[in-house]
């Protein structure tokens, strides 16, 4: 409701009466209207400020959704892949479920030892060695097999939060210490090794799809959540021999804008490397048929925003535009 005023009144200046007006005898009424708890009178006093509501923003509210132009629009496919892992990956993603940490989660929820009627984690077992908590073990180890599932090299990468760091970086030397090839191969070859799609289940299902658009011509928009995840494709895009270009947060925006018209525009470019997190201002890859969410979030509203707010259409593709395997199509009408 506060967002609503400020678009209105910005719009329409004074439509709405000051903030604290709006408050009192909008948003406040409305909102106490929709809580579990609201009374009858609740319920009915919200309604009609609703109503109320309705009828003063008529005149300046218009509601257009893609319904609307949806006959004039290309179909969009969407196709979810799931990818069996390597065995290399399934190795460490086993070594990982054997860590005492993970038994320690999973019989958290059983009556504990001491015969105390409790569940282990609010008795005897409230913490590991270390003393990290239960609840922060389990969060830990969910993005740990997570970036295992995604590429193995990401265990190595740091984390967001120091706790997490010192946390994670234990539970690779843990791991890790059952496979000394890898860690020798990834501090001697860097990354050159890593994108040997061997270490990636993913990995193995992009370089089809990648061989597979090169033929069709397709242009294609490759996502990750990781920046070190848009290295190791980098590498592999590069040994691929793909004409590619790289767009992540620390792209500066001059270099953006010529990035995208790059891509846009010119026939040789048809792979683009995008950051999840580089959304905003001036991307606009309208020349792109494929989108490629290479790791998805444990939130798809991230995903859908990230795509959203980097391949806008003003119009339907141009019917001269290869057929691609799926075509990713959004545009740029408002739906509030
Ligand atoms: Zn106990």
């Amino acid at each position: 409701m506060k967002e609503l005023w400020c678009v209105m009144d910005w719009a329409v200046p004074g439509l709405l009466g000051s903030r604290i007006h709006f408050k009192k005898q909008f948003s406040d009424p409305v909102e106490h209207g929709q809580r579990h708890t609201a009374t009858k009178r609740e319920l009915a006093t919200g309604r009609k400020a609703m109503q109320r509501l309705a009828k003063m923003m008529s005149g300046w509210f218009l509601r257009r959704t893609k319904t609307l132009i949806k006959d004039q629009l290309p179909k969009k496919e969407d196709r979810m892949v799931y990818c069996s892992l390597t065995d290399f990956q399934k190795a460490v993603y086993q070594t990982v479920l054997e860590t005492k940490d993970v038994t320690l989660i999973l019989q958290s929820s059983e009556p504990c030892s001491c015969s105390s009627g409790r569940k282990r984690r609010n008795c005897c077992y409230k913490t590991n060695s270390h003393g990290e908590t239960v609840k922060t073990l389990y969060f830990s180890y969910l993005a740990v097999l997570q970036k295992v599932a995604n590429h193995v090299a990401l265990l190595q990468s740091a984390s967001t939060s120091k706790q997490q760091e010192t946390l994670i970086k234990r539970i690779c030397d843990q791991v890790f210490s059952k496979f000394p090839d890898f860690v020798q191969k990834s501090k001697d070859a860097s990354f050159e090794t890593l994108s040997d799609p061997k270490y990636s289940g993913k990995m193995k299902v992009l370089q089809q799809l990648l061989n597979h658009c090169r033929k069709n011509k397709d242009k294609i928009l490759l996502f990750s959540f990781s920046t070190k995840l848009l290295d190791v494709l980098q590498q592999y895009c590069m040994a691929a021999g793909f004409d590619y270009r790289r767009l992540d947060g620390s792209t500066k925006s001059e270099e953006r804008i010529k990035i995208v018209k790059e891509f846009n525009s010119t026939q040789d470019v048809n792979i683009c490397l995008v950051s999840t997190m580089a959304g905003g201002v001036g991307l606009n890859f309208v020349g792109a048929n494929v989108v490629v969410l290479f790791d998805p979030t444990w939130n798809p509203a991230n995903d859908l925003q990230a795509i959203d707010s980097t391949t806008r259409r003003k119009q339907p593709i141009p019917s001269s535009l290869p057929p691609g395997l799926e075509r990713a199509v959004w545009n740029s009408f408002a739906t509030f």
